[in-house]
């Protein structure tokens, strides 16, 4: 039978003692001078066991701070038990009890992961301290694990990044947030070369200026850069601002004895605001004045219009001139008519993004609204030899929004797809619903959109096509957003592009027709 004795109520317990030995009188020596060693209300909680398998079951139920164990003992050998003890109560310590201590017995039991061995006889104050010496040890090794597990989650569990490199900028540490952005594992990280792997290259030499100055100096440094995947087909890379600051106490393994702590915060959606804002405010900026430029410059674009039409016609009629020089001449006039016409389209669409224009807001079929487009563009598409597959929710899903403006933005992007597929291909769109939103998908089987260019599409005058305007996008962002809904782009070179419109959705029911809960 087990002997437990009463704590007192209330007392602040020293620890919990487990004294195993099978010899009762010794036991309750020992559990006596633990009990007497206490000051004040503090005490040691003490229990007793005879036998290996009882102080197993004890350990197992109720846990022990300290195990003194006799090495002699009916069922097992003392020493045999501290791995096992040890395994249940994983900050435990176990002091072995031994009658003689030969030297290999000594170095068995340590080897077995014994706080101490301690011979009899021993004297109280010897037995007394030993214990208070290993409790002090399990509490530090309690509250370094406390730490381990405060830190860890700040570390982890934060929505900043946290890196540390060590003075060569290998990776010793990615915390979450960090390795998802990174797309990788944490462990998987350690010992990639920070810079050369995660950050674009025009950003790489400033961030390692940074980092070697963290490193030199006890000032943080600040700097922002990108961070992503640069071996990702996919995605844009982050805007990152990094705080750089080197940790004075190292660790052993870095050589050169520096570890620079990173903690990053990702300012990609921040930046993007304030360059759209920046945009509008350009536009805006240009206002009336270039407005007013622009209809003036329709009129004589018009006139020209007219006349190369005229000329024309004369070159047609002038009887002298040679097959040759006429097809020549006919060449030149188309050539500026092509350019007057660029002009045109410039103009139209320039007037469309710098006017301010109110929206009306209706329900919208958004799929009869892709479908009509797509008839539009039907013919276009099969003389470039692409093929169009149309998937529209049963349900019929409603935009609240402009339907002209829709129209324009769909027609936007779907020129932008036919425009791509040189060669043919095969075009998707998908229009469904999704939570309070109505989802437009356009998929393209063209060449896709380079990521270091991914960012810049939507920018006014942004075109990587001989006779692109660079507008259309940028319309089609301004109509979106003027309807509250979101727009991006998903691409890699290679894999074609993915456009999603996304716009909020309208009510199911009728206005004032009551909706159902
Ligand atoms: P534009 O069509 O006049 O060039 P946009 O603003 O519509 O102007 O498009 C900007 C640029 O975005 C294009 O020049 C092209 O490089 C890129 N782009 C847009 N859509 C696609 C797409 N579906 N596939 C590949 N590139 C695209």
């Amino acid at each position: 039978m087990p002997q437990t004795l009463p704590t007192p109520p209330r007392a602040t317990s020293l620890g919990r003692v487990l004294i195993v030995d099978d010899n009762a009188d010794l036991a309750g020596a020992l559990r006596d001078v633990l009990l007497g060693a206490g000051t004040g209300p503090a005490a040691y909680v003490v229990r007793t066991a005879t036998c290996g398998r009882e102080a197993l079951a004890m350990a197992r139920d109720e846990g022990f701070d300290v195990a003194i164990v006799d090495v002699k003992l009916p069922d097992a050998s003392g020493v045999d038990l501290i791995i096992p003890l040890r395994a249940l109560s994983v900050e435990g310590e176990v002091v072995l009890i031994t009658g003689f201590a030969s030297m290999d017995a000594a170095i068995a039991a340590l080897r077995s992961g014994a706080f101490a061995l301690i011979v009899k006889s021993f004297r109280p104050e010897e037995l007394i301290a030993t214990v208070e010496q290993a409790i002090t040890k399990v509490r530090l090794t309690r509250e370094r694990a406390e730490l381990e597990r405060r830190y860890r989650a700040v570390v982890e569990l934060t929505d900043v990044l946290v890196v540390a490199l060590d003075a060569s900028g290998g990776v010793v540490l990615f915390n979450r947030k960090a390795a998802s952005m990174a797309g990788v594992a944490s462990e998987e990280a350690r010992g990639h070369d920070f810079v050369s792997r995660w950050v674009s290259r025009e950003d790489g030499q400033r961030l390692t200026d940074a980092l070697a100055a963290a490193l030199a100096g006890d000032k943080a440094r600040e700097v922002e850069t990108s961070f992503g995947d640069r071996l990702a087909e996919r995605g844009a890379m982050h805007r990152v601002r990094w705080h750089l600051s080197r940790v004075r106490d190292g660790f052993a393994h870095s050589e050169g004895g520096g570890l620079v702590y990173g903690i990053g915060i990702d300012t990609t959606e921040r930046r993007a605001l304030e360059k759209r804002a920046a945009d509008a405010e350009a536009l805006s900026a240009m206002g009336e004045l270039a407005m007013g430029l622009a209809h003036e410059i329709r009129n004589p674009l018009n006139a020209a219009n007219l006349q190369l039409h005229l000329l024309n016609r004369a070159v047609d009629r002038l009887a002298e001139l040679s097959p040759g020089t006429r097809s020549e001449m006919h060449k030149r006039l188309h050539i500026v008519g092509d350019e007057i016409g660029r002009l045109g389209r410039l103009l139209t669409e320039f007037l469309e993004l710098a006017r301010p224009r109110e929206l009306s807001r209706q329900a919208v079929e958004l799929g009869e609204l892709v479908e009509a487009v797509l008839a539009l563009e039907r013919e276009q598409a099969e003389a470039r030899g692409v093929k169009i597959a149309v998937e529209i929710d049963s349900d019929g899903p409603r935009a609240i929004g402009d339907a002209e403006k829709l129209k324009q933005v769909v027609l936007n992007l779907v020129v932008n797809a036919l425009e791509a597929m040189k060669d043919g291909g095969s075009l998707s769109a998908k229009v469904f619903s999704r939570e309070n939103k109505v989802v437009l998908q356009l998929d393209d089987t063209g060449p896709g959109i380079d990521p270091s260019v991914l960012a810049q599409v939507f920018d006014p005058f942004f075109t990587t096509k001989e006779a692109g305007t660079g507008l259309g996008l940028s319309i089609v962002r301004k109509i979106i957003d003027q309807h509250g809904g979101d727009v991006r782009i998903d691409s890699a070179r290679g894999k074609g592009a993915s456009v999603i419109v996304s716009l909020p959705a309208a009510r199911s029911a009728p206005e004032g027709g009551g909706a159902g809960a």
